[in-house]
């Protein structure tokens, strides 16, 4: 199906800028709530989402530090300075208190991050927000399909990002996409994607130019993506539903599985949330972390630890960080292992995990 998309694409016209674009967009749409720009990576998607907040040099953003540190290198290169608020014990997404904590004179954005799939506490993150009128952004990266008190991930921030990179919950090999419920901001968003070509006769401001003009009127880069990769997403799309829930049952069989472990803390869910889990984080003691993730990798087993926090990257190391003000980013750092969480894993995948872990629990 996918593979039928693809090559019907490489057949037709266009192999870049042509309908697919649009129709992917329409499509994202219905799922997300919100109108979208399809870009070439999440990683893009921020910076998109960024630049139509309009960060200059001096503006603060607060981050969760539990994140992959695109969340904060997009708004960074455009100067911003990154402040770092702590995530929650249990769903290590930023916590609001310590938002609010945070907040200064020069904050422009929340930027809050859907943790292993979970949306963040969106409805406090706003109230704040509104309170003193920053922009709320919300790094999807995970978390498409996901529903915040029967909203889809996407029509709850002012800017919304996703990635549809292979590991993420859908995939056009490389690309993402900026939803916004608000026009200006996405149009910005588009622009800055689009070289920031203005092609509305209306908006020009050089005036009578013959019918092949166009013009910039602030830069933009090319973020495009290209048919062949809209037409997958689109097939992707279809079946997103199916990957849902699929990845909802690996998620059920691991919770079942590893119940009866007391030294193993499983992923907690807001009764509020309805989550496509992109990650299944466990929590173990940091003095054997390393050794479980060791031995399960040993019996050829993808685990992974998601994330280090971002401010113990180098390239912080001018910011002074004090990792004692993130005792709960630090404590979910040390604990954490994430298991194996995709739709091709199969039911004799999930025993040999499952029986992996309950074989260390008996030395
Ligand atoms: C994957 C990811 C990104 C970046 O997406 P790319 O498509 O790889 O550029 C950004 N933020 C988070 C939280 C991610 O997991």
């Amino acid at each position: 199906m996918d593979v039928q998309a693809v090559v019907d694409a490489l057949n037709a016209d266009f192999l870049t800028t042509g309908p697919q674009v649009r129709l992917f967009e329409e499509d994202l749409e219905s799922e997300v709530g919100a109108p979208c720009v399809v870009v070439s990576s999440g990683t893009a998607a921020l910076h998109c989402a960024y630049s139509a907040i309009d960060i200059q040099p001096g503006d603060e953003i607060i981050t969760p530090p539990i994140t992959f540190v695109a969340t904060q290198a997009t708004a960074a290169i455009l100067g911003a300075r990154i402040v770092f608020a702590d995530v929650l014990r249990d769903t290590a997404n930023i916590s609001p208190d310590a938002v609010e904590a945070a907040i200064s004179s020069k904050t422009k954005a929340i930027v809050a991050v859907d943790f292993a799939g979970h949306p963040a506490d969106i409805f406090e993150l706003r109230r704040i927000a509104d309170k003193y009128g920053v922009f709320l952004i919300e790094d999807a990266a995970h978390s498409i399909g996901s529903t915040y008190r029967s909203r889809p991930v996407g029509s709850l921030a002012d800017l919304t990002t996703f990635s549809f990179f292979p590991t993420k919950n859908m995939t056009t090999g490389e690309g993402g996409a900026v939803s916004s419920p608000n026009p200006i901001l996405l149009e910005k968003a588009r622009k800055f994607a689009r070289q920031g070509l203005v092609r509305e006769p209306g908006e020009f401001l050089i005036p009578n130019s013959g019918p092949w003009h166009q013009e910039v009127h602030e830069f933009g880069l090319n973020y495009r993506l290209p048919d062949v990769l809209c037409a997958l997403g689109r097939s992707q799309l279809t079946r997103l539903k199916e990957f849902k829930t699929r990845r909802r049952e690996i998620f059920d069989f691991y919770s079942q599985a590893l119940s009866n472990l007391d030294w193993l803390e499983l992923p907690t869910e807001r009764d509020y949330v309805d989550s496509n889990w992109h990650l299944f984080p466990i929590q173990v003691p940091p003095a054997f972390r390393e050794q479980i993730f060791s031995w399960l990798r040993q019996n050829n087993i993808g685990v992974q630890v998601n994330y280090l926090p971002a401010y113990q990257h180098p390239v912080f190391s001018s910011y002074k960080i004090d990792k004692l003000d993130f005792p709960n980013s630090e404590a979910f750092y040390a604990k954490e292992i994430s298991l194996p969480m995709h739709t091709n894993l199969v039911e004799r995948d999930l025993e040999m995990i499952t029986d992996s872990i309950l074989k260390f629990n008996s030395f």
